[in-house]
């Protein structure tokens, strides 16, 4: 049984957060440590620890998740000027909440990463 994080809590409204979008499959709240002008997190209400804990069963949710960061850009007003999903997995890659969640980051010029 995978550990809970505070995440679950955010979801079960018993710790505050910026909510901008909730459904059955998922939640998305500002992050607390904003990395840009626009810093959304979206995250499923099923706990997944890592990436890698994903299955096939999950393979609608995690598109649903894509489809909520499109719609949030929108709201949010950055879906012209562009937007950038992130997911990191373990250790090398930074990940400090093991619930999976997908950074939405936007608002400014967020330079090259990759490519
Ligand atoms: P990661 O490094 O991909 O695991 O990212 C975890 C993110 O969760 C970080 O950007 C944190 O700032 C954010 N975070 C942690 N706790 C909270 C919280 N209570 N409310 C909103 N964002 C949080």
């Amino acid at each position: 049984m995978a550990e809970e994080t505070i995440f679950s809590k955010i979801i079960r409204r018993e710790v505050p957060a910026d909510i901008v979008f909730h459904d059955d499959k998922v939640t998305a709240f500002r992050d607390i440590s904003p990395q840009a002008p626009i810093h959304i997190l979206i995250i499923p209400n099923k706990l997944i620890p890592t990436i890698n804990d994903i299955t096939e069963e999950d393979e609608t949710m995690l598109g649903h998740m894509v489809t909520v960061a499109a719609k949030i850009a929108k709201q949010e007003g950055i879906d012209e000027t562009g937007y950038r999903l992130i997911m990191n997995c373990n250790k090398d890659a930074g990940q400090e909440v093991f619930h999976i969640h997908m950074h939405l980051l936007g608002g400014k010029n967020l330079g090259r990463l990759v490519g």
